[in-house]
């Protein structure tokens, strides 16, 4: 996840390794962008005029699970149409395949190669503009992942297959408008209804019907319907570049100092058209996204395109609402729940420049913003920018490798700043703008402490536990609920109860398959495994003995019966993946929270996120323990975060916040320092403890995990590999370091036993040759043991 050294690193690693079987072209070394030829150049300089003259050759990278590049020749017709970041269909195996032209070959491949002519050439204009072709290289040689799936996973679906480029173009787009300012008592009936204009007004008043109809299924109709009732309007809009609607809505006239300070300094990084990366620290409610804003307004003004990256969409609308209230149709969205179609549109308009900002999650990292001047990473920290599977990259980490390729300015925002960005500040690496108050010099919100073991009752057995919600949490919410106001309560564990304990064996109820224990979901009136889904009846007695069964440890769900069992006039919702199913419910939730239909808010880290409710003025942290004890180096940096980032939701309006957190750990770093509102008291001591022990950001890490279907082969093949890497380890005064084979934290999932190796290194450059033999050993690993690297991980179980 350390992004330490990521873009002044030369990336290295995969070019040394034993080609693939089944290649038929020949393996190059790569070209560096700024020393390749034009291929006109190199016909020129390689095709003498006379007879015999060398076939010019190109570099292609293949859509296969093959690695590095492929040297193929170029048929004389298609010399004058090949263009770097072109699509074309080239012979590969037995049949053909995609692939993308990267330049030419920098040189020919051996004697006996019969070398194979690209076949066609599938586009006019390069799909990939200059500066993603080297991220995309990057990520590939970093995440160690095939380049030509890296830049297939990267491109939309319509461009992804050996096909000719068609235009996605409904040039012309119908959008909704809403023409109410809330949803109106008249719609409580009709949810459906109800929940697209939600969705309208959270996201600015305006939105393509194809947007409202991804986000809630059937959308279509309920808008239609809306319409006829006079609530909202639906129009057809050409999407054409730099038309601004005169939607303008809600920009501030004035800046608080810091913002205008922060903005000053980026106008003038900006105009300066070099790369330069910023990490913007501000409080919660110091109003980062303005500063954004201003920076992206700017960078128009400049003719360049913005990239803006948010962690999740659906829960935070009112980011991208205000984006588009902003820039109008200047604006890609690119969520996850867009269509096909849709998709393709977005990244063409983006690649032909005619749209000029695109905000979305981590993979619009690889969106086509053409002129990219500005790159903004809201909430820098959040572990959503890291993808679990495939390629396995940190959105914010390539963020800033595409700003140095792009000569573009990097802004990372955040309240709470992952200690890898605050490092490469305190290196100099990346400067600090700084957002200390809040708009409109609203107080921070004051923080108290609730001592569950003070709470607890005295005679009481072991398992007895103090109240889910105490004495001072209760009165709290009495009062703030008393005055009108709204609460939060936050507790990061979905369920009732979240562990069935046996009372007199004391065997826990596990999963059949997952090494984890069963939840009670009493909603389901089932326990279920959060891992496998496996979900069977509540069994009353023990398994194992037949004792009587204890429900242990507490969840959202409890949480919530218990506010409506001590406070029974209370409005109260539960925001969890149990409840949020669909976008639907979740959009529902939220606006009838801001409508303030709703009271108390319980919920897990959805609650946390950067939502803008100014009716909420008390949040408590029901158990602040449960992210602690997570057996990962970065535990009590997330737990410091969720706790700052949840607090963060109390008193952003004009009434001022408190926020209670409940603990069993008083004394707990994390804790306290919430408790101090001190981050950066916080994050020396964390610094210090990861430098005494290397963890990053002082040192890179690569865990290689394996899931096998029997437990005695993959053991041994865990060993196998640590055994490759031990015999290979560099002297110890490089300080490369193995930790396992060990059995991983959660010893098996769906029946599937785990093992992992952790790697750390002073520098990727130090873990590379590692991983490579890694990865020449995974040819004779049996299939029945997956074997997956990932390097910067960002969980460790
Ligand atoms: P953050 O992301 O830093 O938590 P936001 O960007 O959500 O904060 O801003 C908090 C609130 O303050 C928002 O409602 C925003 O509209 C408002 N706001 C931001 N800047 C200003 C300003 N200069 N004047 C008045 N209100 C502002
Ligand atoms: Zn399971």
């Amino acid at each position: 996840m350390e992004q330490r050294a990521l873009w002044d690193e030369p990336a290295q690693g995969s070019s040394e390794e034993a080609p693939s079987s089944g290649s038929t072209g020949e393996r190059t070394s790569r070209v560096r962008p700024g020393r390749e030829l034009s291929l006109q150049q190199q016909a020129a300089t390689v095709a003498p005029a006379v007879s015999a003259s060398p076939p010019v050759l190109a570099s292609i990278a293949v859509a296969r699970p093959v690695r590095g590049e492929f040297t193929y020749s170029v048929p004389e017709s298609l010399v004058s149409q090949l263009a770097p970041g072109q699509r074309v269909l080239v012979p590969f195996g037995r049949g053909t395949a995609l692939g993308f032209y990267l330049g030419p070959a920098a040189r020919p491949p051996g004697e006996n190669v019969r070398l194979k002519p690209i076949q066609r050439v599938l586009e006019d204009s390069p799909s990939l503009p200059k500066d993603l072709i080297a991220l995309l290289r990057f990520a590939a040689e970093h995440y160690r992942y095939p380049l030509g799936e890296v830049i297939r996973g990267s491109l939309p679906p319509g461009l992804s297959k050996p096909v000719d480029e068609k235009e996605a173009k409904p040039d012309v787009q119908q959008f909704a408008v809403a023409l109410v300012n809330e949803v109106p008592p008249s719609l409580a009936r009709a949810h459906a209804q109800s929940a697209a204009l939600a969705y309208l007004l959270a996201v600015g008043g305006s939105a393509p019907l194809e947007e409202v109809s991804h986000a809630i299924p059937g959308a279509r109709a309920h808008l239609k319907s809306l319409a006829s009732k006079g609530l909202v309007r639906i129009e057809e809009k050409k999407l054409e570049a730099g038309v601004k609607e005169g939607l303008i809505q809600g920009r501030p006239d004035r800046l608080t100092p810091e913002q205008d300070a922060a903005g000053v300094t980026l106008r003038e990084a900006l105009d300066t058209g070099a790369f330069q990366p910023f990490l913007l620290h501000g409080v919660t409610g110091s109003g980062k996204t303005e500063v954004y804003l201003r920076a992206a307004e700017h960078a128009l003004s400049l003719g360049k395109g913005s990239l803006i990256l948010v962690p999740e969409i659906a829960l935070t609308p009112q980011l991208v609402g205000r984006f588009r209230s902003r820039f109008g149709s200047e604006v890609a969205v690119l969520h996850s729940a867009l269509k096909d179609r849709e998709r393709l549109f977005h990244w063409q308009a983006l690649r032909k420049g005619e749209v000029k900002i695109a905000v979305g999650v981590r993979s619009a990292v690889f969106a086509p913003v053409e002129n990219l001047g500005l790159i903004v990473v809201d909430e820098e920290h959040d572990p959503s920018f890291k993808q679990d599977d495939s390629l396995r990259y940190q959105a914010r980490d390539l963020a800033v490798v595409r700003g140095k390729q792009a000569g573009a300015v990097v802004v990372l925002g955040s309240a709470t700043p992952a200690l890898e960005t605050l490092e490469n500040v305190k290196k100099g690496r990346y400067r600090l703008l700084e957002l200390k108050r809040r708009v409109d010099d609203r107080p921070m919100p004051t923080i108290e402490m609730v001592d569950l073991r003070q709470e607890r009752p005295r005679d009481g057995m072991m398992t007895d536990e103090a109240p889910i919600l105490s004495p001072p949490l209760l009165a709290a919410m009495e009062e703030t609920l008393g005055r009108g106001q709204q609460v939060i309560l936050f507790l990061n564990r979905r369920g009732h109860s979240t562990v069935l304990l046996c009372e007199v064996c004391g065997v826990s109820l596990k999963c059949t398959s997952c090494d984890v224990c069963m939840t009670h979901h009493r909603s389901q009136n089932r326990v279920v495994c959060h891992y496998c889904g496996l979900a069977m009846p509540v069994p009353d007695r023990c398994l194992e003995c037949t004792g009587p069964m204890l429900k242990l440890g507490i969840g959202t769900e409890r949480v919530e019966a218990e506010v409506l069992e001590r406070i029974p006039t209370a409005r109260v919702a539960r925001l969890d993946r149990d409840s949020a199913t669909s976008a639907e419910k979740l959009t529902e939730m939220l606006a009838a929270f801001a409508r303030r239909e709703l009271d108390v808010l319980v919920g897990t880290q959805m609650v946390a996120k950067g939502h803008d409710f100014p009716g909420v003025t008390l949040v408590c942290v029901v158990m602040a323990d449960t992210s602690l004890a997570i057996p990962d180096f970065r535990a009590a940096e997330r737990t410091f975060h969720l706790l700052t980032q949840v607090a963060g939701r109390a008193g952003r309006g004009k009434d001022p916040g408190r926020v209670l957190v409940q603990t069993y750990n008083p004394d707990a770093e994390p804790v306290k320092r919430v408790l101090a509102h001190d981050f950066d008291g916080f994050a020396q001591q964390e610094l210090e403890w990861r430098k005494a022990l290397a963890y990053p950001p002082f040192a890179r890490m690569a865990s290689i995990r394996l899931e096998g279907e029997h437990p005695e082969q993959t053991a041994s093949v865990a060993r196998h590999l640590g055994n490759i890497i031990s015999r290979n380890m560099p002297p110890a005064s490089v300080g490369v370091r193995l930790l396992g084979p060990a059995v991983a934290p959660i010893a098996k999932i769906r029946g599937k036993t785990r093992w992992q190796l952790l790697l750390k290194g002073p520098t990727h450059v130090a873990l590379a040759p590692l991983l490579a033999r890694v990865e020449a050993a995974l040819v004779d690993v049996p299939s029945a043991v997956k074997v997956v690297i990932d390097v910067d991980p960002g969980a460790m179980l």
